[in-house]
C-alpha cells in the first residue's frame, strides 16, 4: 500500500486478481465480528455502512452478461464502539426468489444477459427483472434498496429482511421508475430532505421530481412532487441539486428498440450515442427553492457521456456542475465476455466542471483532472453548496483507462491531491466519506471503501482519515463481494 502519488506509465495489475471477484456469494452472515488485520476501529465511527452491488452473477453454468444484470446483495458493517460486525443478504425480489427455485435465469437482463435457449427463447420477452442491485438508502424506519427502472424495495435496517416491493403508501404506480441516485439536501431551506427523481422516456420525457423529509417523525412524508416533459428520448441515471435548482444532464443518446424486441439485446444494449446530437442540461426549479413553480430551463450541454455528477452549486446568476465524462458512451457488445474487457478500449472517465450562466446561457467547461475516475463524492454537509474538497476511486496509473485501484481525495481549488493505492492486487469501490461528529473541517472524517483483495479472493474494509488519507484499519472480511455498485453511511441516532 502507498500514500505517494504513482508515477504515469503502464498498469500493473493482473487481470486475474481483476476479474476473480466475479463470482457468486454463496453465502449469508449474521452478525460476524470483526477484527482490524492492521490499525483500530475509530472509536467516534458510529453507523452502519450499507453497500449494494450484484451478488448472483451465474447459474447453471449461464453468466450474466454484464454484471450490472447481477442480483442485488446488501452488505452490512455496523460501527460501535471501535467494534464493527458484518451481515449481508440478497434482496427477496419475485425474481431472484423464482430463479433461486429453479436454478436457472428465467428473465432477461437490460444489460444483455439472455435467457438459456439463444434467440428464440428471447425474442418478445419484455419482461423486466427488479434486480434491486444498483443503492441503498435509508428512508424513515426503511432501507431502500434501489433499481432506477421500477420500485423500490423495503428492508429492515437491522436484519437486512426483505419486507417487499414498495409504492411508498401508494406513491408510485406499480411499475413507475424510481430513480437509484438521490440525492441528499443537507438542509438548505432548514430541514435536510432526499430528493429524488422518476422518468418516464419516449419521444418525449417526464421526469418526476419528488422530495422527502428524512428525520423525526416526519422521515420518509412526501415534501413535494412535480411533474416536467421535455422533448427527446431520456437516459438519465443520475442528477445533481442546488438549493434552488436539481440539474439534469441529457446525454446525446439514441435507442432503437428493435434489438431488444427480437431477444439479440438487452434494452441498455440499444442504446448509442446519436450522430450530431446535442445533450442537454434541464434544469427544474425546487418547489422548496426560489423559483418554485416556474418552468424549467433548457441548455446545450458540452458534448460526452456522463452517469455521475460529483456535486452542483449556484455562484450568483451560475450554476456550476461537476461530473464525470466519457468521450463516448461505454458498453459491452453482444460477442464480448465482461470479464476479459479491455479497458484499453474503452473511454475513461474524466471530471469536468461546466459552468451554465443562466442570465447570458452560456456554458464553459474546465477539466478537473486527467486521471480516471469514478464514484466521486463531496463531503455530505456541502451537498448543492461549494466545496473545497472531493474524495473518489481512481485508477492507479495518472492517465489512461484502467480498473479502479485508488483513491483520490482532490483538493477542488487548488488542484492538489492525496492518493492512497491498493495496488497492485487490490481494487477498490466506491469511497464514502464519513464526517465525524461535530467536525471541525470539511475533511474531518473518514474515508470507507470496500476492497476487492486480489491476494486474498474476498473483500477488505479499508478506513482512511479523510484528511490525508492515512490509513486507520483495515477488516478482513470473511466474505468476497464482487465488484459493487453504490452504498450509504447511516449515523447511529
Ligand atoms: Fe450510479
Amino acid at each position: 500500500m502507498t500514500c505517494a502519488p504513482s508515477p504515469a506509465g503502464r498498469a500493473a495489475y493482473d487481470a486475474a486478481d481483476w476479474s476473480s471477484a466475479f463470482r457468486n456469494v454463496e453465502e449469508e452472515l449474521s452478525d460476524v465480528p470483526l477484527e482490524p488485520a492492521r490499525g483500530a476501529i475509530p472509536a467516534e465511527l458510529e453507523g452502519t455502512l450499507y453497500r449494494n452491488g450484484p451478488g448472483r452473477l451465474e447459474r447453471a453454468g449461464h453468466w450474466v452478461h454484464h454484471p450490472f444484470d447481477g442480483d442485488g446483495m446488501i452488505t452490512a458493517v455496523r460501527f460501535s464502539a471501535g467494534r464493527a460486525r458484518l451481515r449481508n443478504r440478497f434482496v427477496r425480489t419475485q425474481g431472484w426468489l423464482a430463479e433461486e427455485a429453479a436454478g436457472r435465469f428465467l428473465y432477461r437482463g437490460v444489460f444483455g444477459t439472455r435467457k438459456p435457449g439463444g434467440p428464440l427463447a428471447n425474442a418478445f420477452d419484455l419482461r423486466l427483472k427488479n434486480i434491486a442491485n444498483t443503492h441503498v438508502v435509508r428512508l424513515g424506519d426503511q432501507l431502500l434498496a434501489l433499481w432506477e427502472a421500477a420500485e423500490p424495495h423495503a428492508l429492515d435496517p437491522e436484519t437486512l429482511e426483505t419486507r417487499g416491493l414498495t409504492r411508498l403508501n401508494g406513491l408510485l404506480q406499480p411499475g413507475e421508475a424510481f430513480s437509484a441516485h438521490p440525492r441528499f439536501d443537507p438542509g438548505h431551506h432548514g430541514a435536510p430532505a432526499m430528493v429524488t427523481f422518476g422518468v418516464r422516456t419516449g419521444p418525449r420525457s417526464t421526469i418526476r421530481l419528488m422530495e422527502f423529509a428524512t428525520e423525526g417523525p416526519e422521515a420518509g412524508r412526501l415534501l413535494s412532487d412535480r411533474r416536467d416533459s421535455f422533448t427527446g428520448f431520456a437516459f438519465l441515471h443520475d442528477f445533481a441539486i442546488t438549493p434552488n435548482w436539481a440539474v439534469f444532464l441529457q446525454n446525446a443518446v439514441a435507442f432503437n428498440p428493435l434489438p431488444f424486441v427480437l431477444g439479440r439485446k438487452g434494452a441498455g444494449q440499444c442504446l448509442r450515442s446519436q450522430p450530431g446530437g446535442r445533450a442537454k442540461f434541464w434544469l427544474i426549479p425546487r418547489d422548496s427553492g426560489a423559483f418554485a413553480g416556474s418552468s424549467p430551463r433548457v441548455l446545450d450541454a458540452p458534448d460526452g457521456f456522463v452517469f455521475h455528477h460529483l456535486n452542483a452549486w449556484e455562484d450568483g446568476d451560475a450554476v456550476v456542475v461537476e461530473s464525470i465524462y466519457y468521450s463516448d458512451f461505454p458498453s459491452i457488445g453482444p460477442d464480448q465476455d465482461f470479464r476479459a474487457v479491455n479497458f484499453d478500449l474503452i473511454p475513461e472517465g474524466l471530471l469536468e466542471r461546466c459552468r451554465i450562466d443562466l442570465a447570458g446561457g452560456e456554458v464553459s467547461t474546465m477539466r478537473l483532472s486527467e486521471r480516471c475516475c469514478e464514484f466521486a463524492m463531496v463531503n455530505p454537509s456541502r451537498e448543492g453548496l461549494p466545496s473545497r474538497y472531493a474524495w473518489m476511486a481512481v485508477a492507479e496509473r495518472e492517465t489512461g483507462n484502467d480498473p479502479l485501484q485508488a483513491i483520490k481525495k482532490l483538493d477542488l481549488v487548488s488542484g492538489e491531491r492525496r492518493i492512497w493505492s491498493a495496488a497492485p492486487r487490490g481494487f477498490v469501490s466506491e469511497p464514502l466519506m464519513v464526517p465525524r461528529p461535530g467536525a471541525a473541517g470539511e475533511d474531518d472524517g473518514w474515508v470507507l471503501c470496500l476492497v476487492w483483495n486480489g491476494a486474498r479472493r474476498a473483500s477488505d474494509l479499508v478506513i482512511l482519515d479523510a484528511a490525508d488519507l492515512r490509513e486507520q484499519a483495515v477488516l478482513e472480511l470473511p466474505l468476497a463481494v464482487p465488484h459493487g455498485l453504490h452504498g450509504s453511511w447511516v449515523a447511529a441516532p
